[in-house]
């Protein structure tokens, strides 16, 4: 308990010096306009050449064709004619608060966690990723910098996060005892883990396996009870199906495009259930895992066919979010990995308007936030990136984003 004190006095503090270096982002006009580029808004609707975006405070007051919006008279005009728009992008699973290598997991606590928060949400929002859901971290770390970020005492991607993630007695992510779940074992108990985490802040629920089909049944119906989404890591295990039980509990998402059955996916597509597949994270894996382990045949097919369920998952009408989840050393190729991943939905058969639509309306509603963020839509949080070049021709374009408006305010031009 003290060492969690401990580690929000010093996430407060280490926002502050980041504030400091932006502290001229106050100095705003009562609105802004972006003029004259073409809008991608996000919604999946074509694109919008010589657009007109008027931002008042901290929300899109007007979007449309030139000749349709009417200019506020003492409005900042920024011409960004030539120029692409889009919606801030999210990465729908990230953990911000994790080590960076193993030797770090020695070092690890709840203040080094918080400094680490610090520091990825930084990084992130100024490659023009203005939200991330962190799917775990240490003690609550994650709604601290949630709160802190809603506090404004630092610059960064809005987080929005999971709270401790429910699992039975040593399942996932209890093996290093670093206080990311909680061990819950029956249908009440995992009621109860629920509702915990709705009380400590969490905004979305996260279950990892092993459970019972009862124990997750419950789980799903208490959150659902409270208006929260449940997000699923999955997979398999003799006797156990798990996939097969988060479907018929009605969870809301899947995490990783791993151990779905063929027989199971157009269900996940009726219910309406998401995906977010994490194509790049098992790539990464088969790689390593073949150069260390190339005995470990089995383990590399299954990392191999996360893109084979992707292509099917998008045949059946699932709608995928795009997620990243590299950990520990991977975490050095952040944040250039999350625009691999976007790059890999098109290399899998996405067009690059769907595959925008995917890391920005999906993920939005996967983040249960597609009221306020995701689409650059009248009355809608202003975030939006203007970029050079059009994403639409070549989706390495998304890679350059010369202006970074979050909250209507300007981070980078
Ligand atoms: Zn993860």
């Amino acid at each position: 308990m003290r060492a969690a004190k401990i580690g929000i006095c010093i996430f407060f503090a280490v926002p502050l010096v980041i504030f400091g270096l932006y502290g001229e982002v106050d100095k705003q006009p009562k609105s802004l306009v972006i003029a004259g580029a073409r809008l991608i808004d996000g919604t999946g609707s074509p694109a919008l050449d010589d657009a007109i975006i008027v931002i008042t405070g901290d929300r899109f007051t007007a979007v449309g064709p030139r000749a349709r919006v009417v200019l506020p008279k003492d409005a900042e005009i920024i011409d960004a004619k030539g120029k692409t728009v889009i919606p801030g992008l999210i990465d729908a699973h990230v953990h911000f608060t994790y080590p960076t290598s193993d030797l770090e997991c020695l070092l690890d606590n709840d203040a080094i966690a918080a400094f680490r928060a610090g520091y990825f949400l930084h990084q992130y929002l100024i490659a023009g990723i203005t939200t991330v859901e962190d799917l775990l971290s240490r003690n609550n770390v994650g709604i601290v910098a949630k709160k802190a970020y809603r506090e404004r005492l630092f610059i960064g991607s809005r987080p929005i996060v999971v709270g401790l993630g429910i699992t039975c007695t040593g399942g996932h992510a209890t093996e290093d005892g670093r206080g990311r779940v909680i061990e819950a074992d029956g249908p009440a108990e995992w009621r109860r883990a629920v509702r915990k985490n709705i009380d400590m802040g969490a905004d979305l629920i996260k279950i990892l396996p092993p459970y019972s089909r009862e124990e997750i049944k419950e789980a799903v119906e208490e959150a659902h009870a409270w208006k929260k989404l449940v997000l699923v890591h999955h997979y398999f295990l003799e006797n156990y199906d798990f996939t097969r039980w988060a479907v018929e509990a009605g969870a809301d998402c899947l995490e990783h495009a791993q151990w779905i059955p063929d027989d199971l996916i157009q269900e996940i597509a009726d219910k309406d259930i998401f995906c977010v597949p994490t194509l790049s994270v098992f790539q990464k894996l088969a790689d390593v895992t073949k150069k260390s382990h190339p005995e470990e045949q089995e383990k590399i097919r299954r990392y191999q066919e996360s893109t084979e369920i992707f292509k099917k998952l998008k045949a059946a009408g699932v709608k995928m979010g795009v997620g990243t989840d590299f950990v520990k050393d991977f975490m050095v190729e952040y944040p250039e990995v999350y625009f691999e991943e976007i790059e890999r939905f098109v290399e899998n058969g996405c067009t690059p308007m769907e595959a925008i639509t995917a890391a920005t309306k999906i993920n939005a509603a996967i983040c249960d936030a597609s009221d306020k963020i995701g689409t650059i839509e009248k009355g809608k949080l202003a975030d939006l990136l203007v970029i050079e070049g059009d994403p639409l021709n070549d989706i390495r374009a998304l890679r350059h984003a010369q202006i970074i408006i979050q909250d209507g305010r300007i981070i980078k031009q």
